[in-house]
């Protein structure tokens, strides 16, 4: 049973579903914080890369690390000890060493409890992996977002095409079904959709059809 009253949403999906620009939008209409535990991961994998440490160091070492979420006007920002290192942690190489060390129990053990406390707290909209299956089992609303591989590796193709360096369609398309691969079949945690989480299908609608179907949703459940 869930022991405080604050509500909390757990939307789990795979990666460039396009989960954290819709759980924003969600979460400005509904006056929630909203908390991308991805960035917790992220923050972990890039302590772990830049000291070199070995896997087997990973559960002694990262106690020093010293991960933390903090919300400034709503916004957040991912820290390690004093660095605000939120500016460091989205490259194709944190996104795959974080999907790499994010299968070790230990770093997942270690970032288990900032999320519990987080969502104790206040008003939640989580977004990751395993919200709805392990982190917050009780939560009062699950989402299940997801897009077909294609649609998320075209959506996020369109997004970098801007930038020095774009990676090539098939480059992000490629690193998109390793990503999903990796993350639904390790052992600790896998994604997966909860058997109580709503699935919801962006393949074909655009964000703000989304973010509101998810209003509705929650609206509906936790009137
Ligand atoms: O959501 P994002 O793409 O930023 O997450 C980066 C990686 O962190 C994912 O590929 C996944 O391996 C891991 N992750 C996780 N559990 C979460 C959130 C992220 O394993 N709750």
């Amino acid at each position: 049973m869930k022991k405080n009253k604050n509500i909390n949403i757990a939307i789990d999906g795979p990666a460039g579903a396009g989960k954290s620009t819709i759980a924003k939008m969600v979460s400005k209409e509904l006056g929630y914080i909203y908390v991308d535990t991805g960035a917790l991961y992220r923050a972990a994998a890039l302590y772990i890369t830049e000291n070199g440490i070995a896997d087997e160091d990973i559960a002694e070492e990262l106690e020093k690390a010293d991960i933390s979420l903090r919300f400034v006007e709503g916004v957040q920002c991912v820290y390690v000890g004093d660095k605000d290192v939120s500016g460091l942690i989205r490259t194709p190489e944190i996104s795959m060493a974080a999907s790499r060390t994010s299968a070790i129990p230990a770093v997942r053990a270690y970032l288990f409890e900032t999320q519990k406390k987080i969502a104790r707290e206040n008003n939640v909209i989580m977004d990751g992996r395993d919200i709805g299956t392990v982190v917050l089992p009780d939560a009062d609303v699950k989402i299940f977002l997801t897009a077909s591989a294609e649609e998320r590796a075209n959506r996020r193709y369109k997004e970098l095409l801007e930038k020095p360096d774009c990676p090539t369609y098939e480059e992000i398309l490629s690193d998109i079904i390793k990503r999903d691969y990796q993350d639904m079949h390790r052992e600790t945690s896998p994604l997966k959709q909860a058997e109580d989480a709503i699935l919801v299908d962006t393949t074909e609608l655009n964000l703000e059809q989304s973010a509101q179907a998810i209003v509705d949703i929650i609206r509906e459940k936790t009137s």
